[in-house]
């Protein structure tokens, strides 16, 4: 029996940085912990293991019988299809509560704030453990990465002073330039199929039984998408049937005009302008100051359902 630490499905920066986190406190504590992750990692959190020399964590897509920690959701759906005979010792998140239960008691560090690296420094500065270089660094670019740059409603100020504090550990002044160059990596979708673009930061969520897809892709420019959106809306077409979803929607977030391109396919487009109140347009719409899909999307679409 092992114990693992790791975030969501389809693993962004904060689930693997959160996942390596996470271990090397534990470990300082006196408790072994393997970081691991659910999928491939993307080319952001890419980018943030090379700069700072961090390991890919293991990867790990059955958790029977192993005790787990949990990062960055608690949602079911989120998590391997056996994690209910996994026993779980903690959760460190960020998002609306889900549905993963216990039998046994549990720490649990849940708080509304932009990221579960900042939790996860939360849990550092409570214990008195340092957080060496690195692992500050790949923090740090975690939580720049979930409140892109501080622009998301979800930042808060602890986010804010916790990427100062990091920073500081790093030894990096000039912080929100090495988040520009992450979101630039991040942006890259030369030669890249519409499925792999759809299925890049994609999450279900189940809504009082009808399925819900939302993927979100973070540009610095989503016009570079422009020709390719009818490719883009047929693939969605096609993963709205082979997961049997009720809807698929895609964001195409514009980091720097701060809004995002919501594309849908649904079996119910009213659903979508009701939410949102608005008139889709070849199922299409630009939804101003729209950048957080956990903040600005799902509390809006769920109730509908
Ligand atoms: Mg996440
Ligand atoms: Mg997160
Ligand atoms: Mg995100």
């Amino acid at each position: 029996m092992a114990t693992y630490a790791f975030g969501h499905k389809i693993p962004d920066s904060d689930s693997i940085v959160g996942a390596i986190a996470i271990s090397y406190l534990k470990n300082q504590l006196g408790e072994e912990v393997i970081p691991a992750r659910q999928g491939d990692i993307s080319a952001e959190t890419e980018f943030i293991l090379n700069k700072f020399g961090g390991k890919l964590p293991e990867l790990v897509t059955s958790v029977a019988g192993h005790n787990v920690y949990i990062v960055d959701s608690t949602d079911k759906i989120h998590f391997q299809d056996d994690i209910d005979e996994a026993t779980i010792l903690g959760i460190f998140d960020h998002h609306k509560l889900g549905d993963l239960t216990t039998s046994t008691p549990l720490e649990m560090w849940v708080r509304p704030i932009g990221c579960s690296n900042t939790v996860i420094k939360e849990v550092y500065d409570y214990h008195g453990v340092e957080i060496p270089k690195d692992i500050a660094g790949m923090m740090m670019c975690a939580i720049l990465s979930d409140t892109v740059i501080f622009k998301s409603p979800t930042c808060t100020k602890v986010d804010t002073k916790a990427v100062k504090e990091l920073a500081k550990i790093v030894g990096i002044e000039d912080y929100k330039a090495l988040g520009m160059e992450m979101f630039i990596a991040k942006s890259q979708v030369d030669g890249a199929s519409s499925r792999n673009l759809n299925t890049r930061d994609y999450k279900a969520f189940d809504m009082n039984g009808s399925k819900v897809g939302v993927n979100q892709l973070e540009m610095v420019d989503i016009s570079v998408l422009e020709s390719r959106k009818e490719e883009i809306m047929a693939d969605m077409k096609a993963m709205k049937e082979e997961n049997g979803l009720h809807t698929m929607i895609v964001l195409l977030t514009d980091i720097m005009k701060e809004g995002s391109q919501l594309l849908a396919v649904s079996d119910d487009y009213s659903k979508i302008e009701s939410a949102f109140d608005c008139k889709l347009e070849n199922n299409q719409v630009w939804l101003d100051g729209v950048l957080s899909r956990k903040k600005q999307i799902i509390p809006f679409i769920q109730p509908l359902f």
